[in-house]
């Protein structure tokens, strides 16, 4: 009888050890003998596939938000109540909130931008809702919400910034084309129609079909200026390799000019005995554009009498400057920045009186940046203008004397 008393306590202890690992499952499972230790060990078993399974299903999960997570655009994951469940690194940018503080918050009294509140309490989301955001609200953002589960909403974000600005750039541009190209036109069917209705002297046929020509030169001078720039932007990057000689570019230059100014202006063209060697690589046609173009504007801005002075140099690091220096108008410093927009004129009506298309500057400014180099304007009005073309050590080198 006392046998099976003990046979009984120390089976309870033993059951009690097995419970007590249970209550805190960590570790090795006690080691029993019989019965016990059989159950010890299958549960431990069990105990560790379980873990097994579910350590795995963490690092699925953990992988799968990182992936969410390295997406350029923006996830946030909200309760039934607007509360902040998940939010990947690029929304809490977009929408300047902190990934891992703002969890558990109520998205509306942090983000409150009106047409987001309004957009997210509405409840309406067939269209996606596109609202200025982060600091300054210079930026522009495109979310969708997606509602899921029970009451759950997922929250997708896209930057349009960029695409915004391209879309209102193309707009202006195709605007601008068409108020330039309309002008000439109207004078044109305007000078038609003086010439089909009206009996004109030989004298007045001779002034009426001169003016005609000026004004389809306008739009040839227009066409051949919007060709260029969209050749220069759909071409590739320029040539490291395919050098031309600075002389030859400078004497080509130099004869356009004179042809220009027809003697009305001073020119100075100044190539110091050192840079005759001077070669220059990308494309040749896009370096003479160019510079060819700040040489045509100092020209058509400098009044009679005036002197334009352009200037090849080489600066001790290797590099070189293209200078032209003019003494007319000048330019007030409210101008400079907007210069080499696309159609942007300081002197509206002298632009057009000389041929001016209002792209020579951003033809110039795409030039020299697709070359690796730089072009600085500094001016004052009364004294002149000075435009220099900073071409890099890396496009420039020395030929070899014969
Ligand atoms: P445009 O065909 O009108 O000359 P550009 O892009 O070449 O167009 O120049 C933009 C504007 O910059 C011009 O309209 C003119 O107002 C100003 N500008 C350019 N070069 C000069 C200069 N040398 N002197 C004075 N103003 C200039």
């Amino acid at each position: 009888m006392s046998s099976v008393l003990v046979i009984s306590v120390v089976d309870t202890l033993r059951g009690h050890r097995l419970l007590d690992w249970l209550r805190v499952p960590e570790g090795v499972a006690p080691t029993l003998p019989g019965m016990w230790g059989e159950l010890a060990h299958r549960m431990q078993r069990v105990l560790q596939l379980r873990e097994m399974a579910t350590n795995q299903e963490r690092d699925r999960l953990a992988q799968f938000l990182a992936a969410i997570d390295a997406s350029p655009n923006g996830v946030m994951l909200l309760d039934a109540s607007d509360h902040i469940d998940w939010i990947s690194s690029a929304a809490a940018d977009h929408f300047g909130l902190n990934q891992h503080r703002d969890i558990q918050q109520r998205v509306t009294n942090l983000v409150r931008q009106p047409a987001f509140v309004e957009y997210l309490s509405n409840g309406n989301f067939t269209e996606p809702l596109k609202c200025p955001m982060g600091h300054g609200s210079k930026n522009c953002l495109q979310v969708y919400v997606r509602p899921y589960g029970d009451g759950l909403k997922l929250v997708l974000s896209q930057d349009i910034t960029e695409r915004e600005r391209a879309d209102t750039m193309r707009r202006d541009f195709v605007a601008n084309v068409s108020h330039e190209i309309r002008t000439p036109l109207t004078v044109l069917a305007g000078f038609i129609e003086t010439m089909a209705t009206l009996p004109l002297t030989e004298a007045e046929r001779a002034r009426v079909l001169s003016l005609m020509s000026q004004q389809a030169e306008r739009m040839q001078h227009l066409v051949s200026d919007l060709l260029t720039l969209a050749q220069i932007e759909g071409s590739p990057r320029p040539p490291s390799n395919n050098w031309t000689g600075v002389s030859k570019l400078m004497d080509r230059i130099e004869n356009d000019a004179q042809g220009l100014s027809r003697g009305r202006h001073t020119l100075m063209f100044s190539l110091p005995q050192p840079c005759k060697l001077c070669e220059i690589s990308g494309v040749e046609s896009e370096w003479l554009s160019a510079m060819g173009n700040l040489v045509s504007n100092a020209i058509r801005y400098t009044p009679e009498g005036g002197s334009i002075t352009v200037t090849w140099s080489s600066t001790p690091e290797g590099s070189a400057e293209f200078s032209v220096r003019d003494t007319g108008p000048g330019i007030a410093s409210e101008h400079l920045p907007r210069l080499t927009e696309r159609f942007y004129r300081a002197d509206g009506s002298r632009s057009r009186d000389t041929g001016g298309t209002g792209l020579g500057l951003s033809i110039v400014k795409h030039v020299i940046q697709r070359h690796g180099g730089e072009l600085r304007i500094t001016s004052e009005v009364g004294k002149g203008s000075n435009f220099t073309l900073h071409v890099p050590a890396s496009r420039v080198r020395y030929a070899t004397p014969a």
